[in-house]
């Protein structure tokens, strides 16, 4: 079961672990310090189920209490399937996006939408129903490999829990440990890698199964090896899912169908990375940046010795 009293600091990680659409979200969220003054609207009638697709469209937004306008104009839309890809300088409002998206916050102006619909007019049970974050900093609680997976889908049998960690490139790790899935993790259980821990992140999106993605920086904490596994992993999760990706490192959103770039409270350009690349605007001069700040060693490509 999900446990209210725990510190905001953990509870707030819930919240990004594939928590938020849950019954008890609402709960855990209200008492978070930076909680939302938003009310919670009733569920609308939904004759169907709304398509995963997003639209922001001339949205204005302000932390409550702050000065500084976060985004000016901002206008975008995912279609459904569609894997965008977000990018932008340190504070441009990628994160603020996702806040916005599970409604924490409504715009100062404009309007947010899933399947044509204002979130206003949506409960946060319907639109976090459709949503599910995968974070870099994966929270597992003290408790079996097995329950933290099932925190995907409270009702998932263990059939349905071993094959999210076989898609999500983990069961093999599980499989080998002297007591499998029932290893206790957290707090006082077994150390799991931050690549571990982002493939159980990757098994509870897995089991939760909803339409819209959020990867929030999926791959920072990750070593080289890791990466590959899961990437493949993510690939397997992004499949079929209206995704929207934050990336710092610019190399996460190569493959995306299109890349927003963030600047000045807008989107400044928006492309694939080809294209964006070729134009030579922001996000050629955020690629060049980065490449320019990677240390000698992490360059995976070093011209070849003579002799
Ligand atoms: P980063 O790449 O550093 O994660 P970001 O593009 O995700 O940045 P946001 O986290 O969306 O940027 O933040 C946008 C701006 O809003 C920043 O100036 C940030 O300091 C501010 N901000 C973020 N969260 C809050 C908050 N809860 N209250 C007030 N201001 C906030």
């Amino acid at each position: 079961g999900v446990e209210i009293f725990r510190p905001m600091r953990e509870l707030r990680s819930v919240l990004h672990q594939g928590m938020v659409g849950m019954s008890a979200a609402q709960g855990i969220y209200r008492i978070l310090d930076d909680a939302p003054l938003v009310a919670d609207a009733p569920p609308a009638s939904l004759p169907q189920a709304l398509a995963p697709t997003i639209a922001f469209e001339g949205v204005r937004f302000r932390y409550p209490g702050t000065r500084r306008t976060v985004h000016e104009a901002l206008d975008f839309t995912a279609a459904a399937g569609e894997r965008i890809g977000l990018v932008g300088s340190s504070g441009a409002g990628k994160s603020s996006i996702v806040r916005l998206l599970l409604r924490f916050y409504d715009p100062d102006a404009g309007t947010v939408r899933i399947g044509g619909r204002d979130l206003r007019q949506l409960s946060f049970a319907q639109i976090r129903s459709m949503i599910s974050v995968v974070n870099q900093d994966t929270f597992l609680f003290h408790g079996t490999i097995e329950d933290n997976i099932r925190m995907g889908r409270p009702d998932a049998t263990h059939a349905d829990i071993e094959a999210a960690a076989q898609a999500a490139n983990i069961h093999d790790f599980v499989a080998a440990l002297p007591q499998g899935y029932a290893t206790v993790v957290g707090e006082k259980g077994i150390k799991l890698s931050g690549g571990q821990r982002q493939r159980v992140a990757i098994a509870r999106a897995l089991l939760r199964n909803t339409p819209i993605l959020v990867l929030d920086e999926a791959l920072s904490a990750v070593d080289a090896e890791n990466e590959a596994v899961i990437q493949e992993a993510l690939d397997r999760l992004m499949r079929g899912r209206t995704t929207l990706i934050l990336a710092h490192r610019l190399s996460s959103v190569i493959d995306c169908d299109r890349i927003l770039v963030l600047d000045g409270g807008r989107v400044a350009e928006s492309g694939r990375h080809e294209m964006l690349m070729r134009r030579g605007g922001v996000y050629a001069a955020l690629m060049a940046e980065q490449v320019n700040a990677q240390p000698a060693e992490t360059i995976d490509v070093l011209p070849a010795r003579a002799g």
